[in-house]
């Protein structure tokens, strides 16, 4: 009898447990409360706010539940020549003229109070973009902190970066940034701008102005000089005053490839300086010889990290043919595992679409690769009612011609294609008109030193995806854009350089 009973328990035991129906983790949410977020926000122009030329204001919203949370001002032609002229009178008469090692000290001062309000500044990234808690707190904010710093530090060793060169600054900076990693991109372009010695115009995208609004408020903290950073809101047109604008010396610009295009026609004649960090269709190879679960984790990561929304993003896969099998039903087991939900919520992998125009750009696109004949997978889950939400999605059985291979979606969606020699995966992973990031699998030193070699983008990343630093440039070839950010290479477009 006993023998029957421990036969029944061994039974028991052996029942696979399933992650997704037979057990959850508890919510764990941060709370939208410790942050504050005015109801209105007007410009940020010469270190105090001012009330918008146009008296336009509009509304930004959690992507994840469509509720309204704040209103912000519209900046006109006017406002946009109000924060040129207030960059460039602190440009002449304060910045340009200061001790660098005290232009530093202000940096510093900004990187530790953005430090300071960590909590708050992931809160506000989480509530207006829909990107997780998880991601804002863990890497937005603290990298964020960590360019300022990093440039910090070069603000008065300028002349060891550029030994026996004449440096100047050029002047005042003109900076558009995208929505997907809005206090971060900001910091990418007012640290390096600022250690330089110029001052700057920022105009966040217009659903995600929030943390840079923050970020306004702690310059004010930090005493900044007025003028020598000034924030402006709106959408395209205030983007395109500010390009236009004849007393602007250089533009700095992440966003898609076609506003790219048409800043490049815009200041084509003038001698205002660009960097363009544009689109990107990363392609990431795994051969057969790397570590297979290590890799489905950096697949995972490298598209579905911020629901897709990376520039970088490894939005193409490529499977040496011997493995492409096992990976595929390794990858799909892990994102049937993959929280997709509440931003808020600590456990939440995948969080909201950050607006609904891209939603419907990504749904657009999924229509297109199913009617180019690709198979698509997308794991059963519950997705919130209210709000802009996509689940992973795969798609094998997918034609390097096809528009889901060649062309950016910018969202959670993955397209799987094989390979059988390291020749054919360059020539396939190569035929894109981006060039900005790619990630390379496998156990063989040589091998990553040849793929690397041959692959024609900015970033490639071996064994790992999407790592980032403030010390290493970033950048792209073709129609990924030009100039590099980040490390020692993001100090130059800043810079008038003369021997
Ligand atoms: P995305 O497709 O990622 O939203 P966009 O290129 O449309 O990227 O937007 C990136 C940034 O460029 C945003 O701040 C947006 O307001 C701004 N922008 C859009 N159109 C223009 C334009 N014609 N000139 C300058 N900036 C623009």
């Amino acid at each position: 009898m006993a023998k029957t009973a421990s036969k029944q328990i061994n039974k028991a035991k052996i029942k696979p447990l399933r992650f997704d129906t037979d057990w959850q983790y508890d919510p764990a949410p941060e709370s939208a409360a410790a942050a504050q977020i005015e109801p209105e926000y007007g410009l940020f122009i010469n270190g105090k706010w001012q009330k918008p030329d146009s008296g336009q204001y509009f509304d930004t919203i959690n992507p994840a539940n469509e509720k309204t949370l704040s209103r912000i001002a519209v900046a006109n032609e006017k406002d946009v020549d109000r924060a040129v002229r207030a960059a460039r009178n602190a440009h002449e008469k304060v910045w340009k003229k200061m001790a660098p090692a005290e232009r530093g000290k202000y940096i510093f001062r900004i990187a530790r109070i953005i430090q300071e309000k960590a909590r708050e500044l992931a809160i506000i990234e989480t509530l207006d973009g829909g990107k997780p808690i998880r991601e804002s707190r863990d890497f937005d904010v603290p990298t964020a902190a960590q360019h300022f710093f990093y440039y910090a530090g070069w603000a008065d060793k300028l002349n060891y970066a550029f030994p026996q060169k004449k440096l100047n600054p050029l002047g005042v900076a003109g900076q558009i940034i995208p929505w997907n990693f809005p206090l971060l991109m900001a910091a990418w372009k007012i640290a390096p701008a600022l250690a330089t010695g110029n001052t700057v115009v920022l105009k966040p995208a217009e659903t995600t102005s929030l943390t840079a609004l923050k970020l306004a408020s702690i310059l004010q903290e930090a005493d900044l000089p007025p003028g020598v950073v000034n924030i402006i809101t709106g959408a395209g047109a205030t983007g395109a005053a500010l390009v236009e604008h004849p007393d602007v010396n250089k533009i700095a610009f992440t966003g898609s490839t076609s506003v790219g295009k048409i800043i490049q026609r815009s200041i084509a004649g003038t001698n205002k300086r660009s960097t363009l960090e544009l689109g990107g269709k990363a392609a990431n190879i795994v051969f057969e010889d790397a570590p297979l679960d290590q890799a489905v984790e950096g697949v995972v990561n490298g598209i579905f990290f911020n629901q897709g929304h990376v520039c970088c993003a490894g939005s193409r896969l490529y499977l040496q043919e011997s493995i492409a099998k096992e990976f595929i039903r390794k990858l799909k087991d892990r994102i049937s595992t993959l929280i997709v939900g509440d931003p808020m919520d600590k456990n939440t992998d995948i969080g909201a679409i950050n607006s609904k125009e891209q939603l419907n750009t990504i749904l657009r696109y999924i229509q297109i690769g199913k009617k180019e004949g690709a198979a698509i997978h997308q794991p059963a889950c519950s997705l919130p009612k209210k709000g802009f939400w996509c689940p992973p999605t795969l798609f094998t059985d997918v034609a390097q011609s096809n528009r889901i291979t060649q062309e950016e979606i910018f969202g959670p969606v993955l397209a799987i294609l094989t390979f059988r020699t390291d020749d054919e995966v360059i020539e396939k992973a190569n035929n894109t008109p981006y060039g900005l990031s790619a990630g390379v699998w496998t156990d063989k030193g040589s091998r990553i030193f040849n793929m690397t070699r041959r692959l024609r983008a900015g970033v490639v990343w071996a064994n790992t995806f999407n790592k980032f630093d403030a010390a290493a440039p970033f950048g792209g070839y073709k129609e990924s854009g030009f100039g590099r950010e980040g490390g020692l290479h993001g100090l130059s477009p800043y810079l008038e350089i003369n021997s």
